[in-house]
């Protein structure tokens, strides 16, 4: 997607360890027409799948997802990074947080992802698909139908997306990184 890799050569900047920073315009502050570009682009990836609920994981996930669920007119629900007390009927799963090393609970209400659930699940950044993981587990668990997964920034250089499409996962990605080598963001098609 050439605005979104456009602005990531502008904006983007790299960190060792091989960790882009795309605060300016995703992460942190965020740039709502960007943000509804890029929903229109997963829609159009994803036109030919049939789905019911877009599916998503807190917290940088649920900017493009609302998008979509926007546009779409089809609910979002986020998988939480903690247990709260409140939730009753709820699956959970442990993923491994790449940018902070440590695991975590990630959490769902089978209120919202049921059996009959057609899904896409939409997040910024693919590195080694950890929270992918946590998702299809969780998916699994619900008895719900993963359709596809999107990704705004695919890091090709980590082994996520080699992984999720060897287990025959549908990966949509809009930038695909190939390298940071050096502090050199270098990007597929670019
Ligand atoms: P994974 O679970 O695929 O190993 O890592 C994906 C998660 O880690 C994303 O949800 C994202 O929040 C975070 N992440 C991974 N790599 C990067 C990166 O290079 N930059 C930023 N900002 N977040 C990243």
């Amino acid at each position: 997607m050439k605005a979104l890799i456009d602005r990531i050569l502008k904006d983007g900047k790299c960190y060792p360890g091989g960790i882009l920073k795309v605060d300016k315009f995703i992460n942190h502050q965020m740039d709502p027409n960007l943000m509804k570009d890029i929903a229109v682009e997963f829609i159009r990836r994803f036109a030919s799948t049939k789905v019911n609920k877009i599916l998503t994981i807190e917290a940088s996930g649920i900017a493009p997802a609302i998008m979509m669920g926007f546009l779409m007119n089809l609910p979002v629900v986020f998988a939480k990074k903690k247990k709260p007390n409140t939730l009753d009927n709820m699956l959970a799963t442990k993923v491994t947080s790449f940018t902070k090393q440590r695991d975590y609970d990630v959490v769902i209400s089978r209120d919202y992802l049921c059996p009959d659930d057609h899904v896409i699940f939409i997040d910024d950044f693919l590195a080694y698909g950890n929270a992918a993981k946590g998702i299809i587990d969780l998916c699994k668990q619900s008895g719900a139908t993963l359709e596809g997964m999107g990704f705004i920034i695919e890091k090709a250089f980590q082994d996520g997306g080699q992984y999720l499409r060897e287990q025959g996962v549908r990966v949509e990605s809009l930038a695909i990184i190939e390298s940071l080598e050096n502090c050199e963001i270098k990007i597929k098609n670019a």
